[in-house]
């Protein structure tokens, strides 16, 4: 189609149905187009309030328009956007070494997403086993149910067979192992693995903890081996499990995490954080991004950091954890037949269906949503709750009852 700006086409009024015409259709969007946010508050086009406990699916974990980020980001807007990765800037040195301290790592490489941070994590491990060991350390261990990206690497490192159909041929040198089987772990990663890659508690793949016995064991296999552990904390990081990253609850440390969603809390931004010894090996010129750290990202993921990395935030994610937990466990109690036990560490929770329910998580998250309250799937078995990390109680308790309300429509219609 070809048509003048001045025609009207950027000012004409837009809807659901523009989705359908203009857009590849590989999301299936909600019904309501949401118009603006603040805090847990989302409004749609027609000025209905929702509670959103998704935050974009784990993001924006400070709330929407959070209004310490937008000073932050303003200032910056103001100041400096970007210059490429010819110049450094303040800001990304500031989180740089605001990451560093705050973890196991010593160097940091940022880019804009969590597929472009277990990218350069899948790259990196491949690079360090090359120049150590020689090409035939080249393997890739991963588990089943996992997610790590869509890029065509790290979708065909994720354990979804479903991601990876029609985009064949895939890189070679990749094995699945079931998550939580220390077994089969033991038998894939043999001398050829250059890297494990796994996440601590499993998020798109059903909110499944990872076992802190399996985790120390997949340490000791990378340890025996040569391979390196990388940890995607992509959902599970800056405070959602209520540690700042969740291997630091685990006893279990990464030569490798990546971050991304909440480090940014809706500006796009993802981090590589590792060793010097690793980091070295990324060497100049051998990886990159245009984006990657521009200033703008660095202020929004410094003011994340500074607010979240305090013991009295992560307590509260623990506190509000445990009243939502306890809400859950009442709801299944009451309906057996239809969900089974919550599940999930901090404020990433799965509450599974059962029985004859199995398969309905989203027909139960439609009716919430009606209802007034946004949620998350993890699958068509599991509805998942990932709310804003400052979610205060009156939401808890709100959304207790708009998901009460619900199982009762869910159960007569
Ligand atoms: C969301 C997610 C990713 C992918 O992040 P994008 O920013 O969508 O590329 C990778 N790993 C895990 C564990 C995730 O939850």
């Amino acid at each position: 189609m070809n048509a003048n700006l001045d025609s009207g086409v950027t000012t004409r009024p837009v809807t659901r149905q523009t989705f359908d015409e203009v857009l590849v259709p590989t999301y299936a969007p909600a019904a309501m187009v949401p118009v603006r946010a603040k805090g847990l508050d989302v409004w749609d086009q027609e000025g209905k309030r929702y509670l959103d406990f998704t935050s974009g699916i784990a993001v924006s974990s400070l709330g929407h328009c959070n209004p310490e980020l937008v000073a932050a980001v303003t200032e910056q807007v103001n100041t400096l956007w970007h210059l490429g990765n010819g110049y450094t800037n303040e800001p990304v040195l500031r989180l740089g070494r605001a990451l560093t301290e705050a973890t196991f790592a010593d160097r940091a490489f940022f880019c804009n997403s969590g597929a472009e941070a277990n990218e350069a994590a899948l790259k990196l491990a491949r690079k360090y086993a090359h120049t150590k060991f020689g090409p035939h350390k080249s393997r890739i261990v991963s588990c089943l149910s996992s997610f790590h990206g869509r890029t065509l690497f790290t979708v065909s490192v994720g354990g979804q067979p479903k991601y990876t159909e029609g985009f064949e041929p895939l890189p070679p040198e990749l094995s699945h192992i079931p998550y939580n089987d220390i077994e089969a772990a033991r038998a894939a990663i043999t001398d050829d693995v250059a890297a494990v890659i796994v996440e601590p508690i499993q998020g798109e793949g059903g909110v499944i903890p990872g076992d802190h016995a399996y985790l120390k064991a997949l340490r000791e296999l990378c340890d025996q081996t040569g391979a390196l552990l990388v940890f995607d904390e992509v959902q599970s990081g800056v405070g959602r499990t209520g540690a700042f990253y969740a291997y630091m609850d685990t006893g279990v440390t990464p030569d490798i995490l990546t971050s991304a969603k909440a480090l940014g809390n809706g500006y796009p931004i993802g981090a590589m954080l590792t060793t010097e010894e690793i980091g070295m090996h990324l060497n100049v010129g051998s990886h990159g991004t245009t984006y990657g750290g521009n200033p703008l990202a660095g202020t929004v993921g410094l003011k994340v950091v500074e607010t979240i990395n305090t013991p009295s935030f992560l307590a509260r994610v623990k506190e509000a954890s445990g009243k939502i937990f306890a809400n859950l466990e009442k709801l299944a109690g009451e309906y057996p037949q239809v969900f089974g036990k919550p599940r999930g560490l901090g404020l990433l929770i799965g509450l599974p269906m059962a029985g004859d329910y199995k398969g309905r998580s989203k027909d139960y998250t439609k009716i919430c949503e009606k209802m007034g309250l946004m949620l998350l799937i993890a699958g068509p078995d599991v509805v998942r709750l990932a709310p804003a990390l400052v979610v205060s109680d009156e939401q808890i308790a709100e959304a207790d009852r708009i998901m009460r309300e619900a199982v009762e429509a869910f159960i007569a219609g």
